[in-house]
């Protein structure tokens, strides 16, 4: 519900509510001040209503305060109130709502730590009794709660202070959110905690519409997570990583590995070693990190020399797989997390299947991504390739928020983490499954090629939005036997077919969006290929020479001797380091 001037904070909100697959529709205060009725006819019997405080305000102000409580509590299945800022002009009208259980709000105060307590849980899920503190602090107005009703639940706090609380009158679920500002999720972000530092203002609206949308509004039938160790070669140990302790620590806390390989090492696996780490263990498994490793390697935006890597590193994976019957998960982790945009059209064009990444922002498009890119398991926006986020086992309430969207829970370390035994990532994989028991470990192209959102239209019909161009797809969606599928194809001329269980099959390209439209039946799974034209033979370049060969070797021998050896002599490494920097061999 909206007063006369369409203010900024109800457009955002009603572009989160859409982002989500919420329908939605304005409905002007002035016509029921004006004709003082309640219900028009077009109006949806029964709603979920938003409304600014200062909008109820005004109707509680010029409409007969009896009949506007009828409407909410009859016509309003949920009604969340947003910018409850001031105690003078929204107290009043906040406690008659909440029948007194709200008696004031505060004076806006800098807030340190925001918590969700557990008390929350049925609304905040995956997020409840989770901290989160902001890069900058936040001066947010609070509620008061009259102290002899328990009446109102709080959802979110800020310093111990309600900011975001639940109430029930009579069959209206209530949501009422302090604070002035509602996110702007199509707002260009930078930096890797651009979204972490919203979430005080992103995190109640989509409790809000998980709660009162639940299956129409886009989320994933998927809880998956899995740990990412980049570098290592497949030997009985590198640097502080053990094997040997790092399986025993695998079985007994139940999670699954994938290392991150460098393809450069591709002879570097005896047949022996293979077979004693992999043998009969399909919770490690390997995906590919670069080509040669060497400083900055895919970040260059040279389409020849990225094309060339690519191709390459999936060529030498290939040769040791031949070689020691190991498989490789056709997923790039980029050497130092650094790429460019055209790094994913090559890793596109040479058929990977995902790209794995800390960072999402590529090196020549730093200002490209919203907020509203980050509420998807991938990040399409870049050739429609997919790039899945991941991050270090530090905060946890990161991966709650990534398991609330339905994101495939990717973890990365580096051998390092080891120095200490197993003992922190047992742990941690401990707190994540006590957010989400149901939480699995399954290898990185099985659950990445399974990650989608789903959203009921109606009775019988979904919409599905997935990423991988190989993807699969169980429905599990009850009395749902018709899906419209949909992928973000921003070029779609480069799409040859669409395969639906290996036969071609009809698709359209509506506003950058692939459709296709599949009749299933309930419990049938489904495969779904996006087959792209052939490129142009590729040039025999091999952008190689002796020098660069020589280069990448020494990078190689020196970051191993500085993993194996130096590792343990700090002052020697800090020493190694530098050195590395100066001849522009450093990285992880
Ligand atoms: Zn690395």
């Amino acid at each position: 519900m909206t007063g006369l001037e369409w203010t900024t904070q109800e457009d955002r909100l009603l572009k989160v509510a859409e982002w989500m697959g919420v329908p939605t529709q304005r409905i002007a205060i002035e016509t029921i001040v004006s004709t003082g009725c309640f219900v028009e006819k077009s109006q949806p019997s029964k709603c979920c209503l938003a409304i600014s405080a200062d909008s109820l305000r005004r109707l509680y102000q010029s409409t007969q305060p009896a009949l506007l409580k009828i409407f909410i509590e009859e016509q309003c299945e949920e009604l969340l109130v947003f910018g409850c800022t001031d105690h003078l002009r929204h107290s009043t009208v906040l406690s008659w709502l909440t029948a007194g259980a709200i008696s004031g709000i505060t004076a806006p105060k800098a807030i340190e730590v925001f918590q969700l307590p557990y008390t929350g849980q049925a609304f905040s899920r995956q997020l409840a009794s989770l901290t989160f503190s902001t890069a900058h602090t936040v001066s947010t107005p609070t509620f008061e709660l009259d102290s002899s009703t328990s009446e109102v639940l709080p959802i979110i706090s800020g310093d111990g202070r309600p900011m975001f609380v639940a109430t029930k009158q009579n069959s209206c679920q209530m949501f009422l959110l302090s604070g002035a500002e509602i996110v702007d999720i199509h707002e260009p972000v930078n930096g890797d905690r651009a979204v972490e530092d919203r979430y005080d203002q992103i995190i109640p609206i989509l409790i809000v519409l998980h709660h009162c949308f639940g299956s129409f509004c886009w989320h994933s039938p998927h809880r998956t997570a899995r740990f990412i160790i980049d570098d290592p070669l497949l030997t009985r140990k590198y640097g502080f990583l053990t094997y040997k302790e790092l399986l025993s620590s695998m079985r007994s806390a139940d999670y699954g590995t994938s290392i991150a390989f460098i393809p450069w090492n591709y002879r570097r696996t005896t047949r022996r070693a293979a077979a004693d780490l992999f043998e009969g263990r399909p919770n490690l498994s390997i995906c590919i990190h670069g080509c040669d490793h060497t400083n900055k390697e895919f970040a260059t935006s040279e389409k020849g020399v990225l094309d060339w890597k690519g191709n390459l590193g999936l060529q030498r994976m290939k040769t040791h797989e031949t070689r020691t019957d190991v498989p490789f998960e056709p997923v790039m982790v980029f050497p130092q997390g650094q790429f460019s945009s055209s790094a994913l059209l090559a890793l596109r064009t040479n058929n990977y299947l995902a790209a794995v990444n800390t960072t999402c922002f590529p090196t020549d498009e730093q200002n490209v991504l919203t907020i509203a890119d980050f509420l998807r398991p991938a990040i399409t926006r870049f050739h429609g390739f997919p790039l899945f986020q991941r991050r270090y086992p530090k905060r946890l309430v990161d991966c709650a928020f990534d398991i609330f969207l339905g994101k495939p829970t990717l973890l990365v370390e580096h051998h390092q983490y080891f120095q200490h035994g197993y003992e922190v990532l047992e742990r941690f994989v401990r707190e994540l499954r006590n957010l989400e028991p149901a939480l699995s470990w399954p290898t990185l192209s099985s659950q990445l090629m399974k990650s989608c959102v789903t959203r009921q239209v109606s009775g019988n019909s979904a919409e599905v939005q997935f990423f991988t161009s190989q993807f699969q797809f169980q429905n599990g969606i009850e009395g749902c036997d018709h899906l419209l599928l949909t992928k973000y194809e921003p070029d779609s001329s480069v799409v040859r077919t669409v395969l639906l269980d290996g036969i071609s099959v009809p698709f359209y390209v509506e506003k950058d969006y692939l459709h296709l439209e599949v009749n299933t039946t309930a419990g049938q799974s489904i495969r779904i290929e996006i087959v792209d034209n052939p490129e142009a033979p590729r040039p025999t370049n091999s952008y190689c020479s002796l020098q660069y060969n020589a280069r990448v070797r020494l990078r190689r021998e020196l970051s191993e001797f500085r993993d194996n050896r130096l590792v343990r002599y700090p002052r020697l490494l800090k020493a190694a380091k530098r050195l590395l920097k100066r001849l522009k061999l450093t990285g992880e």
